[in-house]
C-alpha cells in the first residue's frame, strides 16, 4: 500500500475504533480505568504501532509529514473518549521522544514491546518531593515520586523525567509490577479512566541502557512546548462532539426554531471552527522544520489559549441550551463536560499566554500573519 492509502486506512480504522471506545465510555461509568477490551481494540486498530517508523512496523504517525493526520486522529479519539485520547497522546509522545533522542536499539526494543501489547507514556509531573537520582555503582538510584502519572497499572514502559544538575534526564523503564503505585488519590471530576496516580520510584536503579538522550533534551524546543497542539487537538475533538450532541438535541426536541437556541448554536459552531483553524495551523507549524522555534512555540501557546476559551464557551452555552439533562448521567454531555473541564487544566496556562505575548513583542510572531 502507498503511504497516503495507508494513512487513509488508519483514519478509517481510527473512526471504527472510536465507535467502540465511545460506546465503552458510555457504559463504563466511574470504573476508574479503560476497559481492557478497548485496549485490545486499540491495538487491533493499528493505532498503538502507528507512531513508530515504517521500518519498525509503524506508519510514521509521529513524524513531521504526518502531523495533520495525527491531528485528525486525536480529534476523533477526543470526540469518543477524552481519557483514551490522553493515554494515546502520552503513548505517542513517549515513542516520539525515544525516536528523537534515544538510540536506534532503544527505539527498536520499544517497538517490539508495543508489538507484543505493551503501552508507553510520559510521566513528567512532580509534587514538591520530586524525583532525583543518586549515583551508585553501575548506575543511579532513584529517590522520590511522580504524580498524575496516567495509565498506572496499564503502562509498563513509561518514560520518566528525573531531576539532574544538567537538566531533567529521560529514562525509559520496564516496570516489573512491584513499584509502589497509588491511584486512591485520583478522585477527579472527570478523566477518571486515565488512572493518573502516584508512583514512588525510591530504590529503583537505572543505568545507561535506560537513559534516553542527554540531560535537558526533554526540554528542547520547539518540541517541548510546541507539542501542546496535540492535547489541544484532543480537547477540540471533545468540544466538537459537544456541539454535535447539542445539534442532535435541538432537532430531537423540536427546539431548532427558537432564535436564542439558534444564536447559541451559531456561536458554538464559530468557536469550534476558530479553534480548529488554530489547532491545524499549530500542527502544520510544528511539522515545518524550516520555521524558527520561538515562533512555533508562541503559536502553540496561543493555540492553547484559543482552544481553552472555545471549550469553556461551548460548555457554558450547551449547558444553558440543553438545560438540566446536561447534568444528569448517563447523558453523554454530562460525561464529556466533566472530562473536558478536567483535561483543560494543563501546566502553567498563564505563562503560556504571557510568553506568547512576549514573543509577539519580540518579533517572533507577526500580528496578522496567522492563521
Ligand atoms: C487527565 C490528566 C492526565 C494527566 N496525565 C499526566 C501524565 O501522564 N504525565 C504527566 O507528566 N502529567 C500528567 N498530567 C499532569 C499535567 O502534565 C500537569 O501537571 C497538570 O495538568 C497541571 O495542571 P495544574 O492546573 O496543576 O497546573 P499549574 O501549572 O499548577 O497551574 C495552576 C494555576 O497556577 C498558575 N501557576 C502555575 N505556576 C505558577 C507560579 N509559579 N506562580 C504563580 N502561578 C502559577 C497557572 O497559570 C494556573 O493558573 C495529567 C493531567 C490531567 C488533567
Amino acid at each position: 500500500m502507498l503511504a497516503p492509502a495507508r494513512h487513509q486506512w488508519l483514519l478509517e480504522s481510527s473512526r471504527q475504533f472510536a465507535k467502540v471506545a465511545c460506546e465503552a465510555a458510555l457504559e463504563n461509568r466511574e470504573s476508574g480505568q479503560i476497559d481492557p477490551d478497548v485496549w485490545r481494540a486499540l491495538h487491533r486498530s493499528g493505532l498503538a504501532m502507528a507512531p513508530f517508523a515504517e521500518a519498525q512496523g509503524g506508519l510514521g504517525l509521529a513524524e513531521p509529514e504526518h502531523q495533520i493526520h495525527l491531528c485528525s486522529i486525536l480529534r476523533i479519539l477526543g470526540g469518543a473518549d477524552l481519557s483514551l485520547a490522553r493515554l494515546f497522546e502520552g503513548h505517542l509522545n513517549a515513542i516520539s521522544l525515544v525516536a528523537r533522542y534515544g538510540t536506534p536499539a532503544q527505539a527498536d526494543q520499544l517497538a517490539r514491546d508495543v508489538q507484543r501489547g505493551e503501552f508507553a507514556g510520559v510521566w513528567g509531573a512532580e509534587d514538591a518531593i520530586g524525583l532525583k537520582r543518586i549515583q551508585v555503582s553501575g548506575g543511579w538510584q532513584l529517590e522520590g515520586r511522580k504524580v498524575f502519572a496516567s495509565g498506572v497499572g496499564l503502562i509498563w514502559r513509561p518514560l520518566i523525567t528525573v531531576g539532574a544538575a544538567q537538566g531533567p534526564t529521560l529514562y525509559l523503564l520496564n516496570l516489573a509490577g512491584d513499584e509502589s503505585v497509588d491511584v486512591s488519590g485520583w478522585q477527579p471530576l472527570g478523566m477518571r479512566s486515565t488512572a493518573s496516580g502516584t508512583v514512588d520510584f525510591t530504590g529503583t536503579i537505572v543505568t545507561a541502557d535506560n537513559q534516553i538522550g542527554s540531560p535537558g533534551d526533554y526540554l528542547r524546543q520547539p518540541f517541548f512546548s510546541g507539542g501542546a497542539w496535540r492535547f489541544c487537538a484532543a480537547q477540540l475533538g471533545a468540544t466538537e462532539r459537544l456541539v454535535e450532541l447539542y445539534q442532535d438535541q435541538l432537532l430531537a426536541r423540536g427546539r431548532g426554531n427558537d432564535p436564542y437556541q439558534l444564536e447559541r448554536l451559531a456561536q458554538c459552531v464559530a468557536s469550534v471552527g476558530t479553534a480548529s483553524f488554530w489547532v491545524e495551523e499549530a500542527a502544520r507549524r510544528f511539522s515545518d522544520e524550516s520555521l524558527a522555534s520561538k515562533g512555533v512555540v508562541a503559536f502553540a501557546n496561543l493555540t492553547r489559549m484559543v482552544t481553552e476559551r472555545a471549550a469553556l464557551d461551548v460548555m457554558e452555552r450547551i449547558q444553558r441550551g440543553i438545560g438540566l439533562n446536561a447534568f444528569i448521567q448517563p447523558h453523554p454531555v454530562e460525561r464529556i463536560c466533566r472530562d473536558l473541564a478536567t483535561y483543560l487544566r494543563q501546566p502553567v496556562p498563564d505563562l503560556a499566554m504571557s510568553d506568547a505575548a512576549r514573543a509577539v513583542l519580540d518579533g517572533h510572531l507577526t500580528v496578522g500573519a496567522f492563521p
